[in-house]
């Protein structure tokens, strides 16, 4: 069977999936495209088809593999039609949805729908991606936005965020190819250069603001530039590329979210944002694109989304 299509519009989801029975052959598509079945017992490469959940037992040592078995979608009870269009929804709206929106439109608990965002957010990340290359852009933020008749918050309970967006030379002028987030419980220096290391390809160009901190950069094999506001620019003009995706990002918290993230799950979301953001090009086929990580993934049991981030049973958000 082929790399699965994807729908472009509802009504072509409505006709691409009429049954449960299409989604399921979606989800086997994408979980062994073209066939390449391997058994997770004993690696062996063919199985037959046992039942119309999609089941395949291996030809070999006979076990028996549900094609959600191990996948965002891990013993849900949810319908395999329920969890595409979640999906769907979730990466084709540039606002993305809150639970509570997507629980409107699937119905049931409020909870389910919670787990199931969650859930497919794990597999926002490819293991595989690529660092960031060329002119880069890196700064940090801080994220949490006062809430509506309660004082202004400190910094300190505002939650740090590294970024880098790399900029591309297009026919008449720069603009924001990819980005890269992470949350940071606490202010390093090295978290700093550490995040530099793991997501810029050494070689680009890095340009930052003056803070002292980033005189390190030159030393790990970048060529180091430094915008900055003392030489009289208009702030605005500094590091404008990551600036204007930072307002993108807290745009899209406070109007989906209302700026209620926790600290806790708040890489989650950046995963989200990172994943739409780096695909803003094509929405459509970021459906797919999920859909394959997430038959390669196991996100988060509700219990562990409860769990205090001091206990080991908590589920880390991935951040690579
Ligand atoms: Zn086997």
């Amino acid at each position: 069977m082929p790399r699965p299509d994807f729908p472009r519009t509802l009504l072509e989801f409505a006709d691409r999936f009429p049954t449960e029975e299409a989604a399921i052959d979606y989800l086997v598509a994408s979980r062994w495209p073209d066939g390449d079945f391997k058994c997770p017992t004993c690696a062996h490469g063919t199985a037959y088809a046992i039942s119309t959940r999609g089941t395949r037992e291996c030809a070999n040592c006979k076990r028996q593999v549900s094609p959600t078995a191990g996948t965002v979608m891990h013993r849900s009870r949810m319908p395999a039609r329920t969890w595409l269009l979640a999906a769907w929804l979730l990466v084709t709206d540039k606002r993305g949805l809150s639970a509570k929106q997507l629980q409107r439109q699937i119905g049931g608990r409020y909870e389910t729908a919670y787990q199931m965002l969650q859930r497919l957010r794990a597999a926002m990340v490819a293991p595989d991606r690529s660092q960031l290359f060329g002119l880069v852009e890196v700064d940090e933020t801080l994220i949490g936005a006062p809430k509506r008749g309660r004082p202004e918050r400190t910094p300190a309970d505002k939650a740090i965020v590294l970024g880098a967006v790399e900029v591309r030379t297009g026919k008449k002028s720069f603009y924001p190819a990819r980005i890269r987030l992470r949350h940071i419980k606490h202010y390093r220096k090295e978290l700093l250069l550490g995040f530099v290391t793991d997501v810029v390809r050494p070689g680009s160009h890095v340009v930052t603001d003056a803070k002292v901190d980033y005189e390190g950069v030159a030393e790990l094999g970048y060529e180091h530039g430094c915008e900055s506001t003392s030489v009289g620019d208009d702030p605005a003009d500094v590091l404008k590329h990551f600036h204007l995706a930072i307002s993108n990002l807290k745009a899209w918290l406070n109007g989906t979210f209302h700026g209620a993230v926790s600290k806790k799950h708040l890489q989650a979301y950046l995963n989200e944002f990172m994943f739409r953001y780096n695909r803003r090009a094509n929405l459509h086929a970021a459906f797919q694109r999920l859909l394959g990580l997430g038959m390669q993934v196991r996100g988060p049991e509700y219990t562990q989304l409860y769990a205090s981030p001091d206990d080991n049973d908590a589920w880390d958000h991935p951040n690579r």
